[in-house]
């Protein structure tokens, strides 16, 4: 059986999301045949204070986006570049520890920071393991990302491409197939009335998805009261809610106990996403590029209420200049423009839906695996 190990670091959620949908994909396709270790490399591997990193990013992300932002981007990323040089070569020996470890026959990465320390290492063993990267960033993506010496570099947009092409990647090499989503997404769903009766909610009235990532971040509270005021405002429910806190207990706390004027459904963290989805007509999240890719597969409008300064910045004119969401900050404006889109403005919300689902790849971690196994057979 050959060995196969995805390192990611749990930097945000998106990371290990990715990797799973990419071992399901190698699971549901190639059963027994490839046996897969997820490691966190960053956490299991690095010394301190390297090791720490997972730790601080909820934090840098969400409370310091200015320090984050200086960290990430900086004058051209010069500043992220400068320490992961340095740093890279520090840990050169944590990339030949995994390695001894686990023994594999590829490896890929799911991960920013995974391509120079590794690269740096595989040059220095006398045998070169294939090894291919998966960009699990939509549109924007720090140049860390991009190595010319991977087998192989998998990206969802042309964006990305272009970035991959820039960095010296042999264009054979670069392959746009979408991001790795959980298989469960390329299933064709079932009918929205069933769902709907399943998850309990009101089979009649047009459903907007609120959500704020896997940790369910961000002013969905206030998003989620403004809309449940413009869509009571007639005296007759124009929409219905759905609430998804992912692991945000105390938000789903509160919005559990609130006197809704509307039907709504409020849920801690679901692992039906697909189901939650289909059920509805539109959705307001922050820029996500995990939540975004699954929204488009469902046809989906999106309203984008934020994002994380550099990794999530390009997903706002992808949503927009592709026409399939706008991104709106206020809460208030949010909850006129559900409103408008339930009510007036139907039509345009199902030409959205339309072009959210051609842009969509349904198909992408499967067929990102089949490729990857291609390149085993080389
Ligand atoms: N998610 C989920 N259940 C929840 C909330 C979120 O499965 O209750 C998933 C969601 O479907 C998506 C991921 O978590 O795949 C969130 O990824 P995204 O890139 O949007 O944001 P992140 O949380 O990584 O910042």
């Amino acid at each position: 059986m050959k060995r196969i190990l995805i390192l990611m670091s749990d930097t945000g959620g998106g990371h290990r999301a990715s990797a799973q949908a990419l071992k399901a994909g190698f699971d549901e396709l190639y059963p027994n045949r490839f046996a897969i270790e997820i490691v966190d490399f960053i956490t299991d591997y690095m010394p301190w204070p390297f090791n720490q990193m997972p730790k601080a990013y909820p934090f840098l992300s969400n409370d310091a986006p200015w320090l984050w932002k200086l960290l990430y981007g900086g004058p051209n990323h010069r500043l992220s570049n400068t320490l992961a040089q340095i740093g890279s070569r520090l840990l050169v020996r944590s990339a030949h520890r995994v390695i001894d470890a686990h023994q594999p026959d590829l490896i890929i990465s799911v991960h920013p920071l995974m391509q120079l320390v590794c690269m740096l290492a595989m040059a220095r063993r006398p045998q070169r393991i294939p090894f291919v990267t998966v960009v699990t960033d939509l549109t924007t993506a720090h140049p860390l990302w991009f190595h010319r010496e991977v087998n192989a570099v998998y990206v969802a947009s042309e964006n990305t491409r272009q970035m991959a092409l820039k960095a010296g990647v042999d264009p054979a090499r670069i392959h746009l197939l979408g991001l790795p989503i959980r298989p469960a997404f390329a299933r064709s769903p079932r009918p929205k009335a069933d769902l709907r009766a399943e998850l309990g909610m009101a089979l009649e009235l047009p459903a907007v998805l609120l959500m704020g990532g896997g940790e369910g971040v961000g002013p969905v509270e206030e998003i989620a009261a403004a809309c449940d005021a413009s869509l009571s405002a007639t005296g007759r429910p124009l929409g219905q809610i759905v609430v998804i806190c992912g692991r945000n207990k105390a938000l789903q706390e509160r919005l559990t106990t609130r006197a809704w004027r509307t039907p709504a459904r409020v849920n801690g963290f679901v692992d039906n996403m697909p189901d939650w989805m289909h059920a509805c007509d539109c959705i307001v999240t922050k820029a996500g590029p995990g939540t975004i890719a699954e929204a488009l597969i469902c046809g989906l409008p999106i309203i984008l209420s934020g994002f994380i300064p550099g990794q999530e910045e390009g997903n706002v004119p992808f949503v927009v200049e592709n026409g399939v969401g706008v991104y709106e900050k206020s809460p208030a404006a949010i909850a006129a423009i559900v409103a408008r889109w339930f009510g007036p403005e139907r039509e345009h919300l199902r030409e959205m839906s339309a072009r959210a689902r051609a842009l969509g790849h349904p198909h992408a971690t499967f067929d990102i695996v089949r490729s990857i196994v291609q390149l085993m057979k080389d």
